[in-house]
């Protein structure tokens, strides 16, 4: 892709590219860090994708953020919402996952990397929480509400794929593998979280 933006001025000539070794786009030199210990000058990553790591620490490891893993999000709100637009829309494979609670299962579907989806979800819940949003995910809610404590924080960092189909799936074809899932354990008469779903089936 030889028609990436560049919009900051490149430490190298502006018409070398690189391929990032993570989300293997090619890329003008400007899009990555440098590193004089690497033959090519550069880093292997891609910003981007470096920066991208850095957030999903802080996901993965909330821990190390006393409770203040929120306010990261809220002080780096425009470099988040950001992420989120170009994740969410990106080529990546789409996915049905299940979140569980000891309530029941909630199952979704995302184009999104899976830890970006997941902090949505987490996003949601807080907003809800807090009074400044409509759950859409009521059952959901519910079901943290009943955990108590940070314990609801621990099924979305077990979140688990259940299947994975290519990035092309149209997403009306990947709702409907959603749903089928749903049915397929409704059928097997686990408790599901998908109250919006199940609703519209009657
Ligand atoms: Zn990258």
């Amino acid at each position: 892709m030889a028609n990436q933006k560049r919009g900051r001025k490149p430490h190298l000539q502006p018409s070398e590219y690189h391929t990032c070794i993570q989300c293997k786009e090619t890329k003008s030199a400007s899009a990555y860090h440098i590193c004089k210990s690497r033959p090519t000058g550069l880093q292997g990553k891609c910003k981007t994708c470096q920066q991208l790591d850095g957030l999903k620490f802080r996901h993965d490891n909330p821990e190390y953020y006393n409770g203040n893993d929120e306010s990261y999000f809220v002080k780096n709100k425009e470099l988040w919402n950001a992420y989120q637009r170009k994740f969410l829309k990106a080529d990546k494979n789409s996915i049905v996952y299940c979140i569980e609670t000891p309530s029941g299962l909630y199952i979704g579907s995302t184009k999104a990397y899976l830890y970006i989806r997941s902090n949505t979800h987490r996003k949601d819940y807080r907003k809800w929480k807090r009074g400044i949003a409509v759950s859409t995910t009521p059952d959901l809610h519910k079901a943290w509400d009943k955990m108590g404590g940070d314990d609801w924080l621990k099924t979305l960092l077990d979140i688990k794929i259940i299947e994975e189909f290519d990035a092309d799936m149209l997403p009306h074809v990947l709702k409907q593998k959603e749903r089928d899932y749903i049915r397929k354990y409704e059928a097997q008469g686990l408790p599901l979280l998908n109250i919006n779903w199940t609703k519209k089936r009657k």
